[in-house]
């Protein structure tokens, strides 16, 4: 079995070459340290763990990929996580955001809609970020039981927001989510909370899987 120590170098190497270039940004200290301690190459299959500190998304089984480093730091960011949230991601996939979000945060609960995913993230999580919650079920409903969230990350794209994922963010909340169909480019839009009035922002446009209803 792979180690927790392997490939730190390649991991340094991921940080200083493809986020930290000024034409990448990121430059948020806690997010380059979250990325420095995430050993991302556990949450890939075993064949392509030589590759996991690529500059590029890995397939992950059943037609779903892990993020690109790059964009999984850049979402990270655009939250502005503060350690005292409660985060919701919805979309656990291998569970790699979700590992980074555990650096990042308070509390992390993360909901996927394959069982199989979820199974095999809880195992690779329970040995890097065992405070993560994990749940089997529909992202399109968040989870109610932990709302309000201070910020909720969605790592696959529905067509519309989510009026539930919305309702389930705290005051002055902040969600990022990639909104668009299924077949093309989708845009990330950043929503806020504040007063009771959503706003909402649109950043790059992104490539993510979509949400699938549940
Ligand atoms: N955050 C993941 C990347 C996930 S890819 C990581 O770090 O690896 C997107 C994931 O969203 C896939 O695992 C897919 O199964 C899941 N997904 C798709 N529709 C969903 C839904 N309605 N609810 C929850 N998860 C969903």
């Amino acid at each position: 079995m792979a180690s927790y120590d392997d490939h730190a170098e390649a991991r340094e190497r991921m940080v200083r070459e493809q986020l930290m270039p000024a034409g990448r940004g990121i430059n948020d200290g806690r997010v380059i340290e979250a990325m420095r301690q995430v050993p991302r190459h556990l949450f890939v299959p075993p064949q392509l763990q030589a590759a996991a500190y690529d500059d590029r998304p890995l397939p992950i089984g059943g037609g779903q990929t892990i993020s690109q480093p790059y964009v999984v730091a850049l979402m990270t960011q655009l939250l502005k996580i503060q350690p005292t949230h409660r985060v919701l991601e919805i979309g656990t996939g291998c569970g790699y955001q979700a590992a980074v979000l555990t650096h990042m945060a308070a509390e992390v609960f993360s909901v996927e809609v394959r069982a199989e995913l979820s199974r095999e993230a809880a195992v690779v999580l329970k040995r890097c970020a065992p405070q993560a919650q994990l749940r089997v079920g529909d992202g399109w409903q968040g989870w109610k039981e932990h709302a309000p969230y201070d910020r909720i990350m969605v790592t696959c794209a529905p067509e519309t927001i989510p009026p539930e994922l919305v309702y389930q963010l705290a005051e002055d909340g902040r969600m990022l989510l990639p909104v668009g169909p299924e077949h093309s480019i989708q845009q990330l839009q950043l929503i806020h909370k504040h007063d009771g009035v959503i706003e909402t922002q649109t950043l790059d446009a992104v490539r993510f899987v979509p949400m699938v209803a549940g």
